[in-house]
């Protein structure tokens, strides 16, 4: 009934208590359980539902709990332990925004990257760096390309408006994203879906529940 009675680690709690959030949203209080139980999760939530939240509280939660294998350093590729793809800038700064503060002193580092806009900017906080990725679809093809950012450690998924980004027109790049993420070790990454409108549409439309989620709670 609080955050408090969830066990997210004392600075993430801290944080939760510095924003002012005591009890979950409805999206929060079914969807955050699940994801700390380790399952992949499809949720149906509007804008102003605690979304955002509801998808980055696990996130850090698993991250600064988790126990990850070394990451190369001292390269020019940086490898996220998690990813949120949103299909707009404003979307994008919005979350990175957010995820900043629930961050705020835990070691873990959120980088945005979106496009239209100069790419130099988000290379030069990228290479300081990153934990959690907070990334348009078409700037981290870009990315990937020219070998700034490896999805090779990826534990975390989190896919926000994801029928917007379907009518955009994002979906050939959001399978190239996650096809970079079906490497070794297998079954270790975790898959959060949401959508505003009615599910179905967006599993019969292009099958992306089925395709990226593997035995997800709606
Ligand atoms: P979102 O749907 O993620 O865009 O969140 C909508 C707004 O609700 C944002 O301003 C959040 O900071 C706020 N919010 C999210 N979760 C909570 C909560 N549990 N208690 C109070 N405010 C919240």
């Amino acid at each position: 009934n609080t955050f408090a009675e969830i066990d997210l680690g004392d600075a993430l709690n801290l944080n939760i208590r510095r924003c002012k959030y005591v009890k979950p949203t409805p999206v929060q209080r079914h969807a955050i359980p699940i994801s700390l139980a380790g399952r992949d999760l499809m949720a149906c939530a509007q804008t102003g539902s605690g979304k955002t939240a509801a998808f980055c509280f696990p996130i850090i939660s698993g991250i600064m709990k988790g126990n990850f294998p070394q990451r190369p350093r001292g390269v020019r590729t940086v490898f996220p332990l998690a990813l949120i793809l949103s299909p707009t800038r404003e979307l994008s700064v919005q979350i990175h925004e957010e995820a900043r503060k629930f961050s705020y002193q835990t070691g873990v580092r959120v980088v945005v990257a979106y496009g239209g806009a100069p790419i130099n900017q988000q290379l030069r906080e990228l290479e300081r760096g990153v934990d959690i990725l907070v990334a348009t679809p078409g700037r981290l093809v870009d990315l990937l390309e020219r070998a700034k950012v490896s999805l090779q450690m990826i534990r975390y998924l989190a896919l926000d408006e994801a029928d917007r980004m379907l009518d955009m027109g994002f979906e050939p790049q959001i399978r190239k994203i996650v096809e970079q993420m079906d490497m070794p070790p297998p079954g270790e990454r975790q898959t959060m879906l949401f959508s505003a409108t009615f599910p179905k549409e967006i599993q019969v439309k292009v099958r992306m529940a089925s395709d990226f989620l593997s035995n997800y709670i709606f």
